[in-house]
């Protein structure tokens, strides 16, 4: 809707009326979507840059809608996270990412994205507890990956939270870094093991300087506090070389591989990866 004027006449153009049409639909569908099978994880590889190894997979939801084709989460996790839908669709999340990587080599581990509303939920940490013990895997091998909103709204709350899940050894990254109001208290404060360099130093490091420094500097602060670091959006191996130089620790994007269906590692692109 777009005010116009000191009439402050309303109109909605077509444009406006699809996009609300849209959304309404996604907001239905979307409570049903787990139980019609729609909601599915793509996995995407991590390498190891010591090892020139796959050393895990991050889960990624996806949503094959039955008229609106796939839909991206950018789209479908806000309405989830409004509509309470995320608790439900997280748990499964884990518990399918867990349930996958069960059947995994022992050597790699899985990475599933949480919410700042799944955070604030008090079942939350009893609900990963049961997701690792209903696929058996152990909680080393499991990641979450937490961005910086979570801990702009309720600081001392997701500090509890993370320091129980890595009571249980569950290790936690710090998703998206660089981008938003990343704070150094965080780094200082929080349980992390991991930082995850957001794609836009990425892109950037190789054409800009002041870039470049950055994420050099990360880097070594990260590595200082005992905190490891993966850099996202790795496209050209020439960003690749670079991470390499400076000692950045790991490394995703569509170079190293695009997020895939993974129903078993046995026979899929999965085992190709020289595991
Ligand atoms: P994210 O966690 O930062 O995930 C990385 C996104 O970058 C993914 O988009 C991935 O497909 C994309 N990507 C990976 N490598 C490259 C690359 O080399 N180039 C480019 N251009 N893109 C790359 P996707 O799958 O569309 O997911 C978008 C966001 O949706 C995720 O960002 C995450 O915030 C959220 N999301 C996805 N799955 C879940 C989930 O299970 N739970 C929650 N809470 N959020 C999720
Ligand atoms: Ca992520
Ligand atoms: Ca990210
Ligand atoms: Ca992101």
């Amino acid at each position: 809707a777009k005010t116009r004027g000191a009439s402050s006449i309303q109109f909605f153009s077509a444009n406006d009326d699809e996009a609300a049409a849209r959304r309404h639909a996604l907001e239905r569908d979307l409570a049903s979507a787990l139980a019609n099978d729609q909601l599915w994880l793509a996995f995407q590889p991590f390498l190891n840059l010591g090892s020139d190894r796959i050393c895990g997979f991050e889960a990624l939801l996806r949503w094959q809608h039955p008229t609106l084709g796939a839909i991206p989460p950018a789209e479908f996790i806000p309405i989830a996270e409004e509509t309470g839908l995320i608790h439900g669709i997280g748990h499964w999340a884990a518990k399918t990412a867990c349930l996958a990587a069960a059947q995994w080599p022992r050597d790699l581990r899985v990475s599933v994205n949480l919410s700042a509303v799944q955070l604030k939920d008090k079942a939350l940490l009893d609900g990963i507890a049961m997701a690792l013990a209903e696929a058996g895997l152990e909680p080393r091998r499991l990641e979450v990956e937490i961005t910086e909103s979570v801990l702009i709204s309720d600081f001392e709350g997701a500090i509890s939270l993370l320091q129980s899940l890595s009571f249980l050894s569950i290790t936690v990254a710090l998703d998206d870094f660089g981008t938003g109001f990343s704070s150094l208290t965080y780094l200082r404060k929080l349980p992390l093991s991991r930082l995850k360099i957001d794609r836009s130093f990425v892109l950037d490091m190789l054409t800009d300087a002041d870039c470049a420094a950055i994420v050099r500097s990360l880097i070594e602060l990260a590595h200082e506090l005992r905190i490891k670091v993966t850099a996202e959006g790795v496209e050209t191996p020439e960003q690749l070389d670079y991470l390499r130089r400076v000692r950045c620790d790991e490394a995703q994007g569509y170079l190293i591989g695009k997020p895939i269906r993974i129903d078993n590692i046995h026979g899929t692109a999965a085992e190709s990866f020289g595991q």
